[in-house]
């Protein structure tokens, strides 16, 4: 017998404090446990192979062996029966028969479970027990007659129905009923109240207020000594709390505990489903990428429970605009994601994306603040680009990272030539993390020259990768990847150690040496940015003043109170900062009073067009006469021609930089430029 079973399971049962014991169907015992062992007082070795007649009693009025129509058919047949120990005392015991069928229905074999049933008690002192025991318990009793008719109930009866045991007695179980069950399953219970056989099983009860709840049964009968069915008890309890919990994991486990949408894990099973019938029916689908813009200066300006709250009306607004068939869900911090599973073209899930956008449009209102948030929308289209959910929202996420990476904003449809190239952007942040490992990375210095009197006055460290196979590769194309990854930290630090280590050799050298402005990045601005580069000038003994700081716009655009904080500190310590690439972001020339600048750079956007260009002209013009006003000195990028020299110096601009007088140099060839005065002419 105990090969039929799994050998773990035997395992288990062999040890067993209950005794259990297995026969085959000609009655001789087939295994024996540890429970069989200290009950009878034989050794598995003593006993196995025996046929259990000689465990009978001597006197015990079941000797006859077991015949298979005493068997049950299906579940435990119980029973009282006499049995003799190993020392020869007799003792009654309950059983508990049933059978095991094998796979083609077959009885296999008898499994008998016992427990001595120790009689030590008065009838009376007995009965006191049992019922001190019923009235005690924390599962609900309830006792029926014959028509079904409530004769008994205990404490945790009335505690967990609500009926009082008056008011229950005399009832039928109708009185719970919820109507939840259908009738076949009603007629289950009630065979079993009528003793066809224990019954165990959960059931949905009525409270006495009306409300439903799940309850674990077990049923059985009481029979009197002719065999008769005279009660029959059920014993339950509340398994709502369970349910609750259960349920309250559930929905841990599937939903954003902020939107309410389904989360992740969850929008995959959905969407699984939904790709089979899109499948079957030849729909087209459609997986969408939401990725919300500027979500976290939100967090950082107003703190999470705005950020919070803001999410939610996006996911409020965003429902609304989708069908009910629709899938949303949020799957990242500022990152949600629709499947449309049937759409007509493809082009109509564009329409969707433009729809969503459209719905941000209107301002946040939240604690009297109204908040703007934008998004980028990638899409990527069911059969077309991948027939899986892991492929589509792979691919949508492909779209929606090109469209950051282009600083666009809208919606993009994914294409396979997109894959292809953020495939190459992953090689080359590897790439570019073993450059700054092995020295590939190196400072170029472009100089300004005074527009006063064509000296140089200061250089801007550039930073150049000179790639083993690809040759000179351009930080337009490489920073922003960095910026993305966040190597860009590292990078960073890089560059300020090295254009100090370089300005501390020119000095050495014994040249005098300009200012040298280097390039943040919005990422490296954090409050220990002032302490790090105090300890980077610090490490090679520089004055704060040989050292200018470029940033960009978007920083201010985030404008929040720590921004200009971090500002003050870095200028209290006699570093200078720089507006780069001044009007292309969205900061207005007003809004510039905030900031402590010393330098504004006319961005070579605005410089291309001058003279030529009236509305470039008229910028440059506005910018110059602001910064003139707010005393700060102008620098214009990328002045090509004399003509753009001629027209920037007559407007008032301090400085110029660009391939005019010398694009980016080496630091060797920028030290021979100074060592020998070569200067720009100004005619
Ligand atoms: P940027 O800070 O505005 O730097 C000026 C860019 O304009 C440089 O390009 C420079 O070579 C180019 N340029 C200067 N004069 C002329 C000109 O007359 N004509 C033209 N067509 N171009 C001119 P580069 O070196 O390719 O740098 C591009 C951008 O990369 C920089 O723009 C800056 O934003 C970023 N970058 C460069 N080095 C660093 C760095 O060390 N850290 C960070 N965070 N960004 C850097
Ligand atoms: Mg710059
Ligand atoms: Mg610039």
């Amino acid at each position: 017998m105990a090969d039929a079973l799994h050998p773990h399971a035997w395992r288990i049962i062999e040890q067993l404090q209950v005794p259990i014991m297995t026969l085959d169907m000609a009655g001789y015992l087939t295994s024996w446990n540890q429970g069989a062992q200290h009950l009878f007082g034989y050794t598995p070795q003593e006993a196995i192979g025996q046929h259990v007649l000689f465990l009978y009693a001597d006197d015990a009025g079941d000797t006859q062996t077991p015949t298979p129509e005493l068997w049950p058919e299906r579940g435990n047949a119980v029973m009282e029966v006499w049995r003799r120990k190993k020392n020869g005392e007799n003792f009654k015991a309950a059983l508990v028969l049933s059978v095991l069928h094998d796979d083609h229905n077959q009885p296999l074999a008898l499994v008998a479970q016992m427990t001595e049933i120790t009689q030590t008690l008065e009838p009376h002192d007995r009965q006191k027990l049992h019922s001190s025991i019923i009235e005690d318990s924390d599962q609900g009793i309830l006792i029926t007659d014959i028509n079904e008719r409530i004769v008994s109930v205990n404490a945790a009866f009335s505690y967990i129905t609500g009926y009082s045991s008056q008011e229950a007695v005399g009832q039928t179980t109708d009185l719970l009923r919820s109507g939840e069950h259908n009738a076949d399953f009603r007629a289950k219970v009630l065979a079993a109240m009528h003793g066809s056989g224990p019954w165990q099983g959960e059931i949905i009860g009525k409270r006495k207020n009306g409300e439903l709840f799940p309850q674990s049964v077990s049923i059985s009968v009481v029979r009197n000594d002719a065999g008769r069915v005279t009660h029959a008890f059920s014993v339950f309890s509340d398994i709502s709390v369970l349910r609750d919990t259960e349920a309250r994991m559930q929905r841990l486990a599937n939903f954003d505990n902020i939107t309410g949408l389904p989360n992740r894990g969850h929008f995959h099973q959905l969407v699984d489903q939904g790709l089979a019938s899109a499948r079957r029916n030849n729909h087209i689908g459609a997986v969408l990428t939401v990725d919300l813009q500027r979500f976290d200066d939100v967090n950082e300006t107003f703190g999470h429970e705005i950020g919070e709250e803001l999410l939610r009306q996006v996911a409020e607004r965003f429902g609304q605009t989708l069908r009910e068939e629709d899938v949303l869900a949020r799957v990242a911090a500022s990152e949600f994601v629709v499947a449309l599973l049937n759409v007509q073209k493809r082009e109509h899930s564009g329409i969707v994306a433009q729809k969503l956008l459209a719905t941000l449009k209107p301002g946040f209102t939240i604690d009297s603040m109204v908040l703007h948030v934008g998004a980028n929308i990638g899409i990527s289209v069911f059969p077309e680009d991948g027939t899986d959910t892991v492929t589509l929202m792979q691919f949508a996420d492909v779209a929606v990272k090109r469209l950051k990476a282009e600083g666009d904003s809208g919606y993009l449809f994914y294409s396979p030539e997109m894959n292809q190239r953020a495939k190459e952007r992953w090689h080359l942040e590897d790439e570019l993390r073993q450059a700054l490992k092995s020295r590939h990375l190196l400072l170029h210095y472009q100089p300004k020259v005074s527009l006063r009197t064509g000296r140089i006055v200061g250089a801007e460290a550039l930073i150049r990768w000179q790639h083993p196979e690809k040759g000179m590769i351009s930080p337009g194309f490489f920073i922003p990847i960095a910026e993305e990854t966040g190597l860009i930290l590292e990078i960073g630090d890089w560059v300020l150690e090295e254009s100090c280590r370089q300005i501390r050799a020119w000095k050495d050298s014994g040249l005098q040496v300009p200012v040298v402005s280097v390039n943040l990045s919005a990422r490296q601005f954090d409050r220990q940015l002032p302490t790090r580069i105090q300890a980077v000038l610090g490490r090679y003994d520089l004055p704060a003043s040989c050292l200018q700081l470029e940033i960009t716009e978007s920083l201010l655009v985030r404008g929040t109170d720590g921004v200009v904080q971090i500002m003050n500190d870095l200028v209290a310590t006699g570093v200078s900062l720089s507006m780069d690439d001044f009007g292309t972001g969205y900061s207005s020339l007003a809004y510039l009073k905030k900031f402590p600048l010393t330098v504004l750079k006319i961005d070579r956007a605005f410089v291309i067009g001058i003279p030529h260009d009236d509305n470039d002209c008229a910028i440059a013009r506005a910018i110059v006469t602001m910064a003139q006003q707010l005393r700060q000195e102008i620098v214009a990028e990328g002045v090509e021609t004399r003509a753009q020299m001629h027209f920037l110096r007559d407007l008032g601009c301090d400085q110029l930089q660009g391939y005019l007088f010398s694009p980016a140099v080496p630091a060797s060839a920028l030290a021979h430029m100074l060592r020998t005065h070569v200067r720009l002419s100004l005619l």
